[in-house]
């Protein structure tokens, strides 16, 4: 399982790992991007490539 961080001071809510997770991990909830579904990660680190402003951490746990 992996644990998911996105640092909102760097976020610029652009959407683009909602786009491209294949997993549905991400979804916008309030103006924010959250991680709903952390539990079907598969770490394939696409959202972490994705990501200009590099806001998503991704760590083991
Ligand atoms: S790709 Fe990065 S900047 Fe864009 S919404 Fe996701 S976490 Fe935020
Ligand atoms: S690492 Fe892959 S499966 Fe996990 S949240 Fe990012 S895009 Fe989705």
């Amino acid at each position: 399982m992996y644990l998911i961080v996105i640092d909102e001071k760097k976020c610029t809510i652009c959407g683009e790992c909602i786009n491209i997770c294949p997993n549905e991990v991400y979804k916008l909830e309030a103006g924010h991007v959250i991680v709903a579904n952390a539990t079907d990660c598969s770490n394939c680190q696409s959202c972490v490539s994705m990501c200009e402003p590099q806001a998503i951490t991704i760590s083991e746990v």
